[in-house]
């Protein structure tokens, strides 16, 4: 048997007949039928047959200690066996509040009350209402308009997607969505971060009073092909959003816990104090290391103390039912345990390794734009065919790797578990698939 859709496995052929599969046209999905998985180990994805694939891309970047880590085991278990979930209206529990102290701390205290949520588009949705509520009760309600990024992400419930600048995710729904303002996003391969500023600068100073909130994935749009940009942006962005009264929003949704090589992207802005960080910080992917869906909003002493009254209606009266659930937040404070314990020392090392690694891909003539941050790494094939994701994707599986570049840009965003030969060995498996296919 192979997975070349003639002779699909058993159980790809009975999910595609009964598992609507996401970001998939299932019209398709015959000719690259899903893997069937049967465990994972480390960075290892293990499939029906027992052949192995390396998890580069951490399970759509939730991933962050490896598949069937020990320690989150552990703690997710004994949660399990004392209190797997209860209701976080009227009730608390230890997990939720060790987690959103913890977190907060991590800002120095400048961002200082936890919302959860329990997924990215989840917490977007709820700083998406925070921000225009928190206006709303102070007598603004006519800001309630969102400036985003061309080409971000940020996720693909209604809210997140009107905030979502990627057509081929947007463009069905869009006689559904709000009308957000896009502007430019500064580029490192454009060299553009001037222009990026003033454009937005232009913006808010013309339309600040009908604008709640501007959003941004900080130093790394994802979806939108790892596109980069330096702190000095987000310095720039924090002190405009401040001078123009609209909030700032920091998706860190993909680009935090450690990713760039900080728990916070936004540390690498070095804030001083709690005016240099953001309204709003959002966190969920890696959270709980890729083992349970949980996503949290740090939110402001400002924003907080803009809800604070006794009439209900200026209350955030938003639920979801597992808000909080403590399996997850066990999960997540297991997370947080590694990153106690020095991770961030050991992701700059780790960035380090694959920069190595990866360093004569600059040279070779297919390649471009060979960039990273952190331990995403990432470069572009300008002269590839337009399917060329697809066909590397399935070439990669034949090397080993579980690997799906966006568009014409192959990326890495690999679990916290890269040594120097495991770097090496990427670097390989990489090359040895870009010869197949380009
Ligand atoms: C993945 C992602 C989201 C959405 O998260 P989901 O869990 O998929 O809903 C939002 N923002 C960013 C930056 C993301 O990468």
């Amino acid at each position: 048997m192979t997975n070349n859709g003639s002779l699909m496995p058993e159980l790809a052929a009975r999910s595609l007949a009964r598992v609507w599969h996401p970001c998939t046209s299932m019209a398709r999905a015959a000719q690259r039928p899903p893997l069937p998985l049967a465990r994972g180990e480390g960075p290892w994805l293990f499939d029906s047959e027992g052949r192995r694939y390396f998890d580069a891309i951490s399970s759509w970047w939730v991933n962050l200690f490896g598949h069937s880590d020990e320690g989150l085991r552990a703690a997710i278990t004994a949660q399990l066996n004392t209190l797997p979930h209860a209701m976080l209206a009227g009730c608390t529990h230890e997990p939720v509040v060790r987690l959103a102290e913890r977190l907060c701390a991590r800002t120095g205290g400048a961002l200082a009350h936890a919302s959860f949520g329990s997924d990215g588009a989840s917490a977007v949705e709820i700083a998406l209402k925070q921000s225009f509520h928190a206006w709303r009760n102070q007598g603004r309600a006519g800001k309630r308009g969102f400036v985003a990024l061309r080409g971000g992400y940020h996720g693909e419930t209604l809210g997140a997607l009107s905030v979502t600048d990627v057509a081929i995710f947007r463009d069905a729904y869009d006689p559904l969505l709000m009308r957000s303002r896009l502007v430019d996003a500064p580029d490192s391969r454009l060299g553009n971060q001037d222009q990026a500023l003033a454009a937005l600068a232009a913006l808010l100073a013309s339309e600040a009073d009908q604008l709640a909130a501007v959003l941004i994935e900080p130093l790394v749009q994802g979806a939108a092909g790892m596109v980069m940009h330096s702190p000095d942006y987000l310095r720039e962005l924090r002190r405009l959003c401040t001078a123009h009264g609209v909030h700032l929003i920091a998706d860190e949704i993909a680009v935090g816990c450690g990713r760039t090589g900080r728990f916070f992207a936004w540390s690498h802005t070095e804030p001083a104090g709690p005016a240099d960080w953001p309204d709003f910080l959002l966190l969920s992917k890696g959270i709980t290391g890729g083992t349970l869906p949980l996503s949290v909003v740090l939110g402001s002493e400002a924003v907080f103390q803009a809800f604070w009254s006794d009439d209900p209606t200026r209350a955030f009266l938003h639920s979801h039912s597992y808000t909080g659930n403590p399996l997850a937040c066990a999960a997540a404070n297991a997370v947080l345990d590694r990153f106690d314990a020095g991770q961030e020392a050991r992701c700059a090392e780790q960035a380090a390794w694959l920069a190595q690694a990866f360093a004569p891909l600059a040279q070779d003539p297919r390649v471009a734009h060979l960039r990273q941050r952190g331990t995403i790494l990432a470069f572009d094939l300008p002269g590839a065919a337009a399917d060329v994701a697809e066909r590397f994707h399935l070439a990669g599986r034949a090397h080993g790797l579980l690997i799906r570049p966006i568009g014409r840009t192959v990326y890495l965003m690999p679990p916290y578990l890269v040594d120097p030969p495991t770097a090496a060995w990427l670097a390989e498996a990489v090359t040895d698939t870009l010869n197949d296919v380009v």
